[in-house]
């Protein structure tokens, strides 16, 4: 599944060259993208990037300012929102508390005149999907915050949208619970073939659920891609930044030929090795983002590595499966090397001050020419 990459695939939606402003401020800068049916696909960014306002126009509660938004093809602008096939689930939930799960459910469908029978099987089918069928006539203080959430998502889907817009729909469980319902949300995802865009400040949840992941900053899309190539190959240092944890090394470079580059980067330091498919021109600025898991860490400099740099270790942090070792070189640059401790050993095969060595390969980063 990765209608992305087929040129033929017809988008469900269409952002083309989408602006929204509020009076001077722009929200929404010249923004395009396109989410393809069944797509689970995830909006992530610092607060204020603009996430809740695509949404928001998806939805129908706002207009943009310039551009449109196509739905199957169609421009949705002139539609109202209770007529898009969109919805909408909240953080809130905003369930009616003097209803029961059932009538919560059903409460939509009821509002459109279905016929009765029609509502039931309905119903009955959410229910199911969502696993409520034992708590359909108690009233939502009756029931847990994990059920809640599926009274909510049970209703959203009711009407069987084309698009089902989540708003932190996660965000009142506790961490627990809310990895076990994002599994729950892409099981749902799948079985009713509904397009879901997800807004999360999570971005481990981010990673999770989506077919696709959206990293904002300022209004615009920076890279748009599966969670596997994000953390990969991100385009950009914000990017990888943004998700999980980074090396961010600062150098000149040199081509080499092949892809290949050295990058003098710190005095009296040996120049780095790195591969990157952007051009990159001699002398130019350069930035090598290393996943802390990419590093290796030693007691003993290692024969033949592309990249060795000696430090001490500045900084442990145990974290039960891993362990992130901040090492501090000699010019004061820490670098983090994350190693997994998959073997019951004792918590630190390396103290505070030990004298280490860091290795990596010459493919282990990426080289961004910004
Ligand atoms: P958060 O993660 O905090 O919810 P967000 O990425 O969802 O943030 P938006 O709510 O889309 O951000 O807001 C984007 C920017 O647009 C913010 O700077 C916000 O202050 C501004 N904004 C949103 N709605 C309005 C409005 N109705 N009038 C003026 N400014 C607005």
């Amino acid at each position: 599944f990765a209608p992305w990459d087929d040129p033929q695939a017809k988008p469900l939606i269409q952002f083309q060259n989408v602006t929204k402003r509020f009076g001077g401020f722009t929200a929404i800068d010249n923004l395009s993208i396109d989410i393809f049916e069944r797509e689970f696909f995830a909006l992530l960014g610092p607060s204020g990037c603009g996430k809740t306002t695509m949404m928001r126009m998806l939805a129908g509660f706002e207009k943009p300012t310039e551009g449109h938004i196509l739905l199957a093809g169609q421009d949705i602008d002139p539609i109202p929102p209770n007529k898009r096939a969109v919805n909408m689930m909240f953080q809130s939930y905003a369930l009616f508390p003097h209803l029961s799960v059932w009538d919560n459910i059903a409460f939509g469908l009821k509002r459109d005149k279905m016929p009765k029978r029609d509502i039931e099987e309905r119903v009955d089918e959410m229910l199911r999907l969502t696993r409520l069928e034992k708590f359909a006539s108690r009233k939502p203080h009756q029931i847990s915050g994990g059920q809640r959430q599926r009274v909510a998502l049970a209703r959203s889907l009711a009407k069987a949208p084309k698009l089902l817009l989540l708003d932190e729909p996660l965000g009142a469980l506790d961490k627990k619970l809310r990895q076990d319902t994002q599994f729950e949300l892409m099981d749902i995802q799948e079985k009713t073939g509904t397009t879901f865009v997800i807004v999360t400040h999570d971005q481990e949840e981010a990673m999770t659920v989506a077919s696709r992941v959206a990293v904002m900053d300022h209004g615009r899309i920076i890279q748009a891609d599966t969670p596997a190539r994000i953390y990969e190959t991100p385009n950009s240092v914000y990017v990888a930044d943004f998700i999980g944890d980074v090396n961010i090394i600062e150098g000149r470079a040199t081509p080499k030929g092949d892809d290949s580059y050295s990058i003098d980067w710190a005095e009296g330091q040996t120049p780095l090795q790195a591969t990157s498919s952007a051009a990159i021109e001699k002398g130019q600025k350069c930035h090598l983002a290393i996943r802390p898991e990419k590093v290796t860490i030693t007691a003993e400099r290692p024969a033949d590595a592309a990249n060795a740099v000696q430090g001490k270790v500045h900084d442990i942090a145990y974290l039960g499966n891993l362990s992130t070792y901040h090492v501090e070189l000699p010019n004061g640059t820490i670098i983090k090397a994350q190693t997994a401790n998959t073997r019951r050993i004792s918590r630190r095969s390396f103290s505070w001050e030990d004298p280490v060595w860091l290795s990596w390969t010459a493919t282990a980063g990426v080289l961004l020419a910004n």
